[in-house]
C-alpha cells in the first residue's frame, strides 16, 4: 500500500479488542498519515504474507523464557497456517496450545440452541474463548450461568 505521499505504508500495531476484533494500524513514514483496519483473525489473512501477532499475543510471546520462545511460535504458527489465519491473537494462541477448540457438554449445547440467533454465534465464541482461556477442557452449564451474568445481567435485569 502506497500513501499519496509516495512512502509505503508501514505496519505500526496490532491492538486486540475485547470483543475479539483487531485493530491493525498503518502509518507513513513519509508523511505521518495513519489509518487503522478493524478485522478478525480470519479475515485479516490477505492482509499478511507472514504470520503476523498482535501486540498483546507478541507480548505473551516476549515473556516466555528463550528457549520456549521459538517452540511456541512454530507451534502456533502452525497450527494457523492449517487454519488459514494470518493474524496470530492471544486467543489464537491459546487455542493452539489446547490443540484446537473446545468441546461442548451436551447440556450446554442443547442451551445454546436455545438462545436467540442473533446473539447465538456471539455468545458461543466467546464461551468457547473463555473456557480455552482457563484450560478448560469443555463449556459446561455452569460457565454458560456465569458469562451469562456477565454480559447479559443487564439486559436481563432491564427485561
Ligand atoms: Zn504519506
Amino acid at each position: 500500500m502506497t500513501c499519496t505521499c509516495g512512502s509505503g505504508f508501514q505496519l505500526h500495531r496490532i491492538e486486540e479488542w475485547d470483543d475479539g476484533q483487531s485493530l491493525i494500524r498503518y502509518a507513513c513514514p513519509g508523511c505521518g498519515f495513519a489509518f487503522g483496519i478493524e478485522t478478525v483473525g480470519h479475515e485479516a489473512s490477505p492482509l499478511f504474507e507472514q504470520p503476523v501477532w498482535t501486540d498483546e499475543a507478541q507480548h505473551c510471546l516476549d515473556r516466555l523464557p528463550p528457549y520456549v520462545e521459538p517452540l511456541v511460535r512454530e507451534e502456533v504458527e502452525s497450527y494457523a497456517g492449517q487454519k488459514h489465519i494470518n493474524l496470530i491473537s492471544t486467543g489464537l494462541m491459546t487455542e493452539a496450545r489446547n490443540q484446537g477448540t473446545v468441546a461442548w457438554h451436551p447440556d450446554a449445547e442443547s442451551r445454546l440452541s436455545r438462545v436467540p440467533a442473533p446473539v447465538r454465534a456471539m455468545a458461543r465464541v466467546e464461551l468457547e474463548r473463555t473456557a480455552l482461556d482457563r484450560g478448560l477442557p469443555e463449556v459446561t452449564v455452569a460457565l454458560m450461568e456465569e458469562i451469562k451474568a456477565r454480559y447479559f445481567g443487564m439486559s436481563a435485569r432491564a427485561s
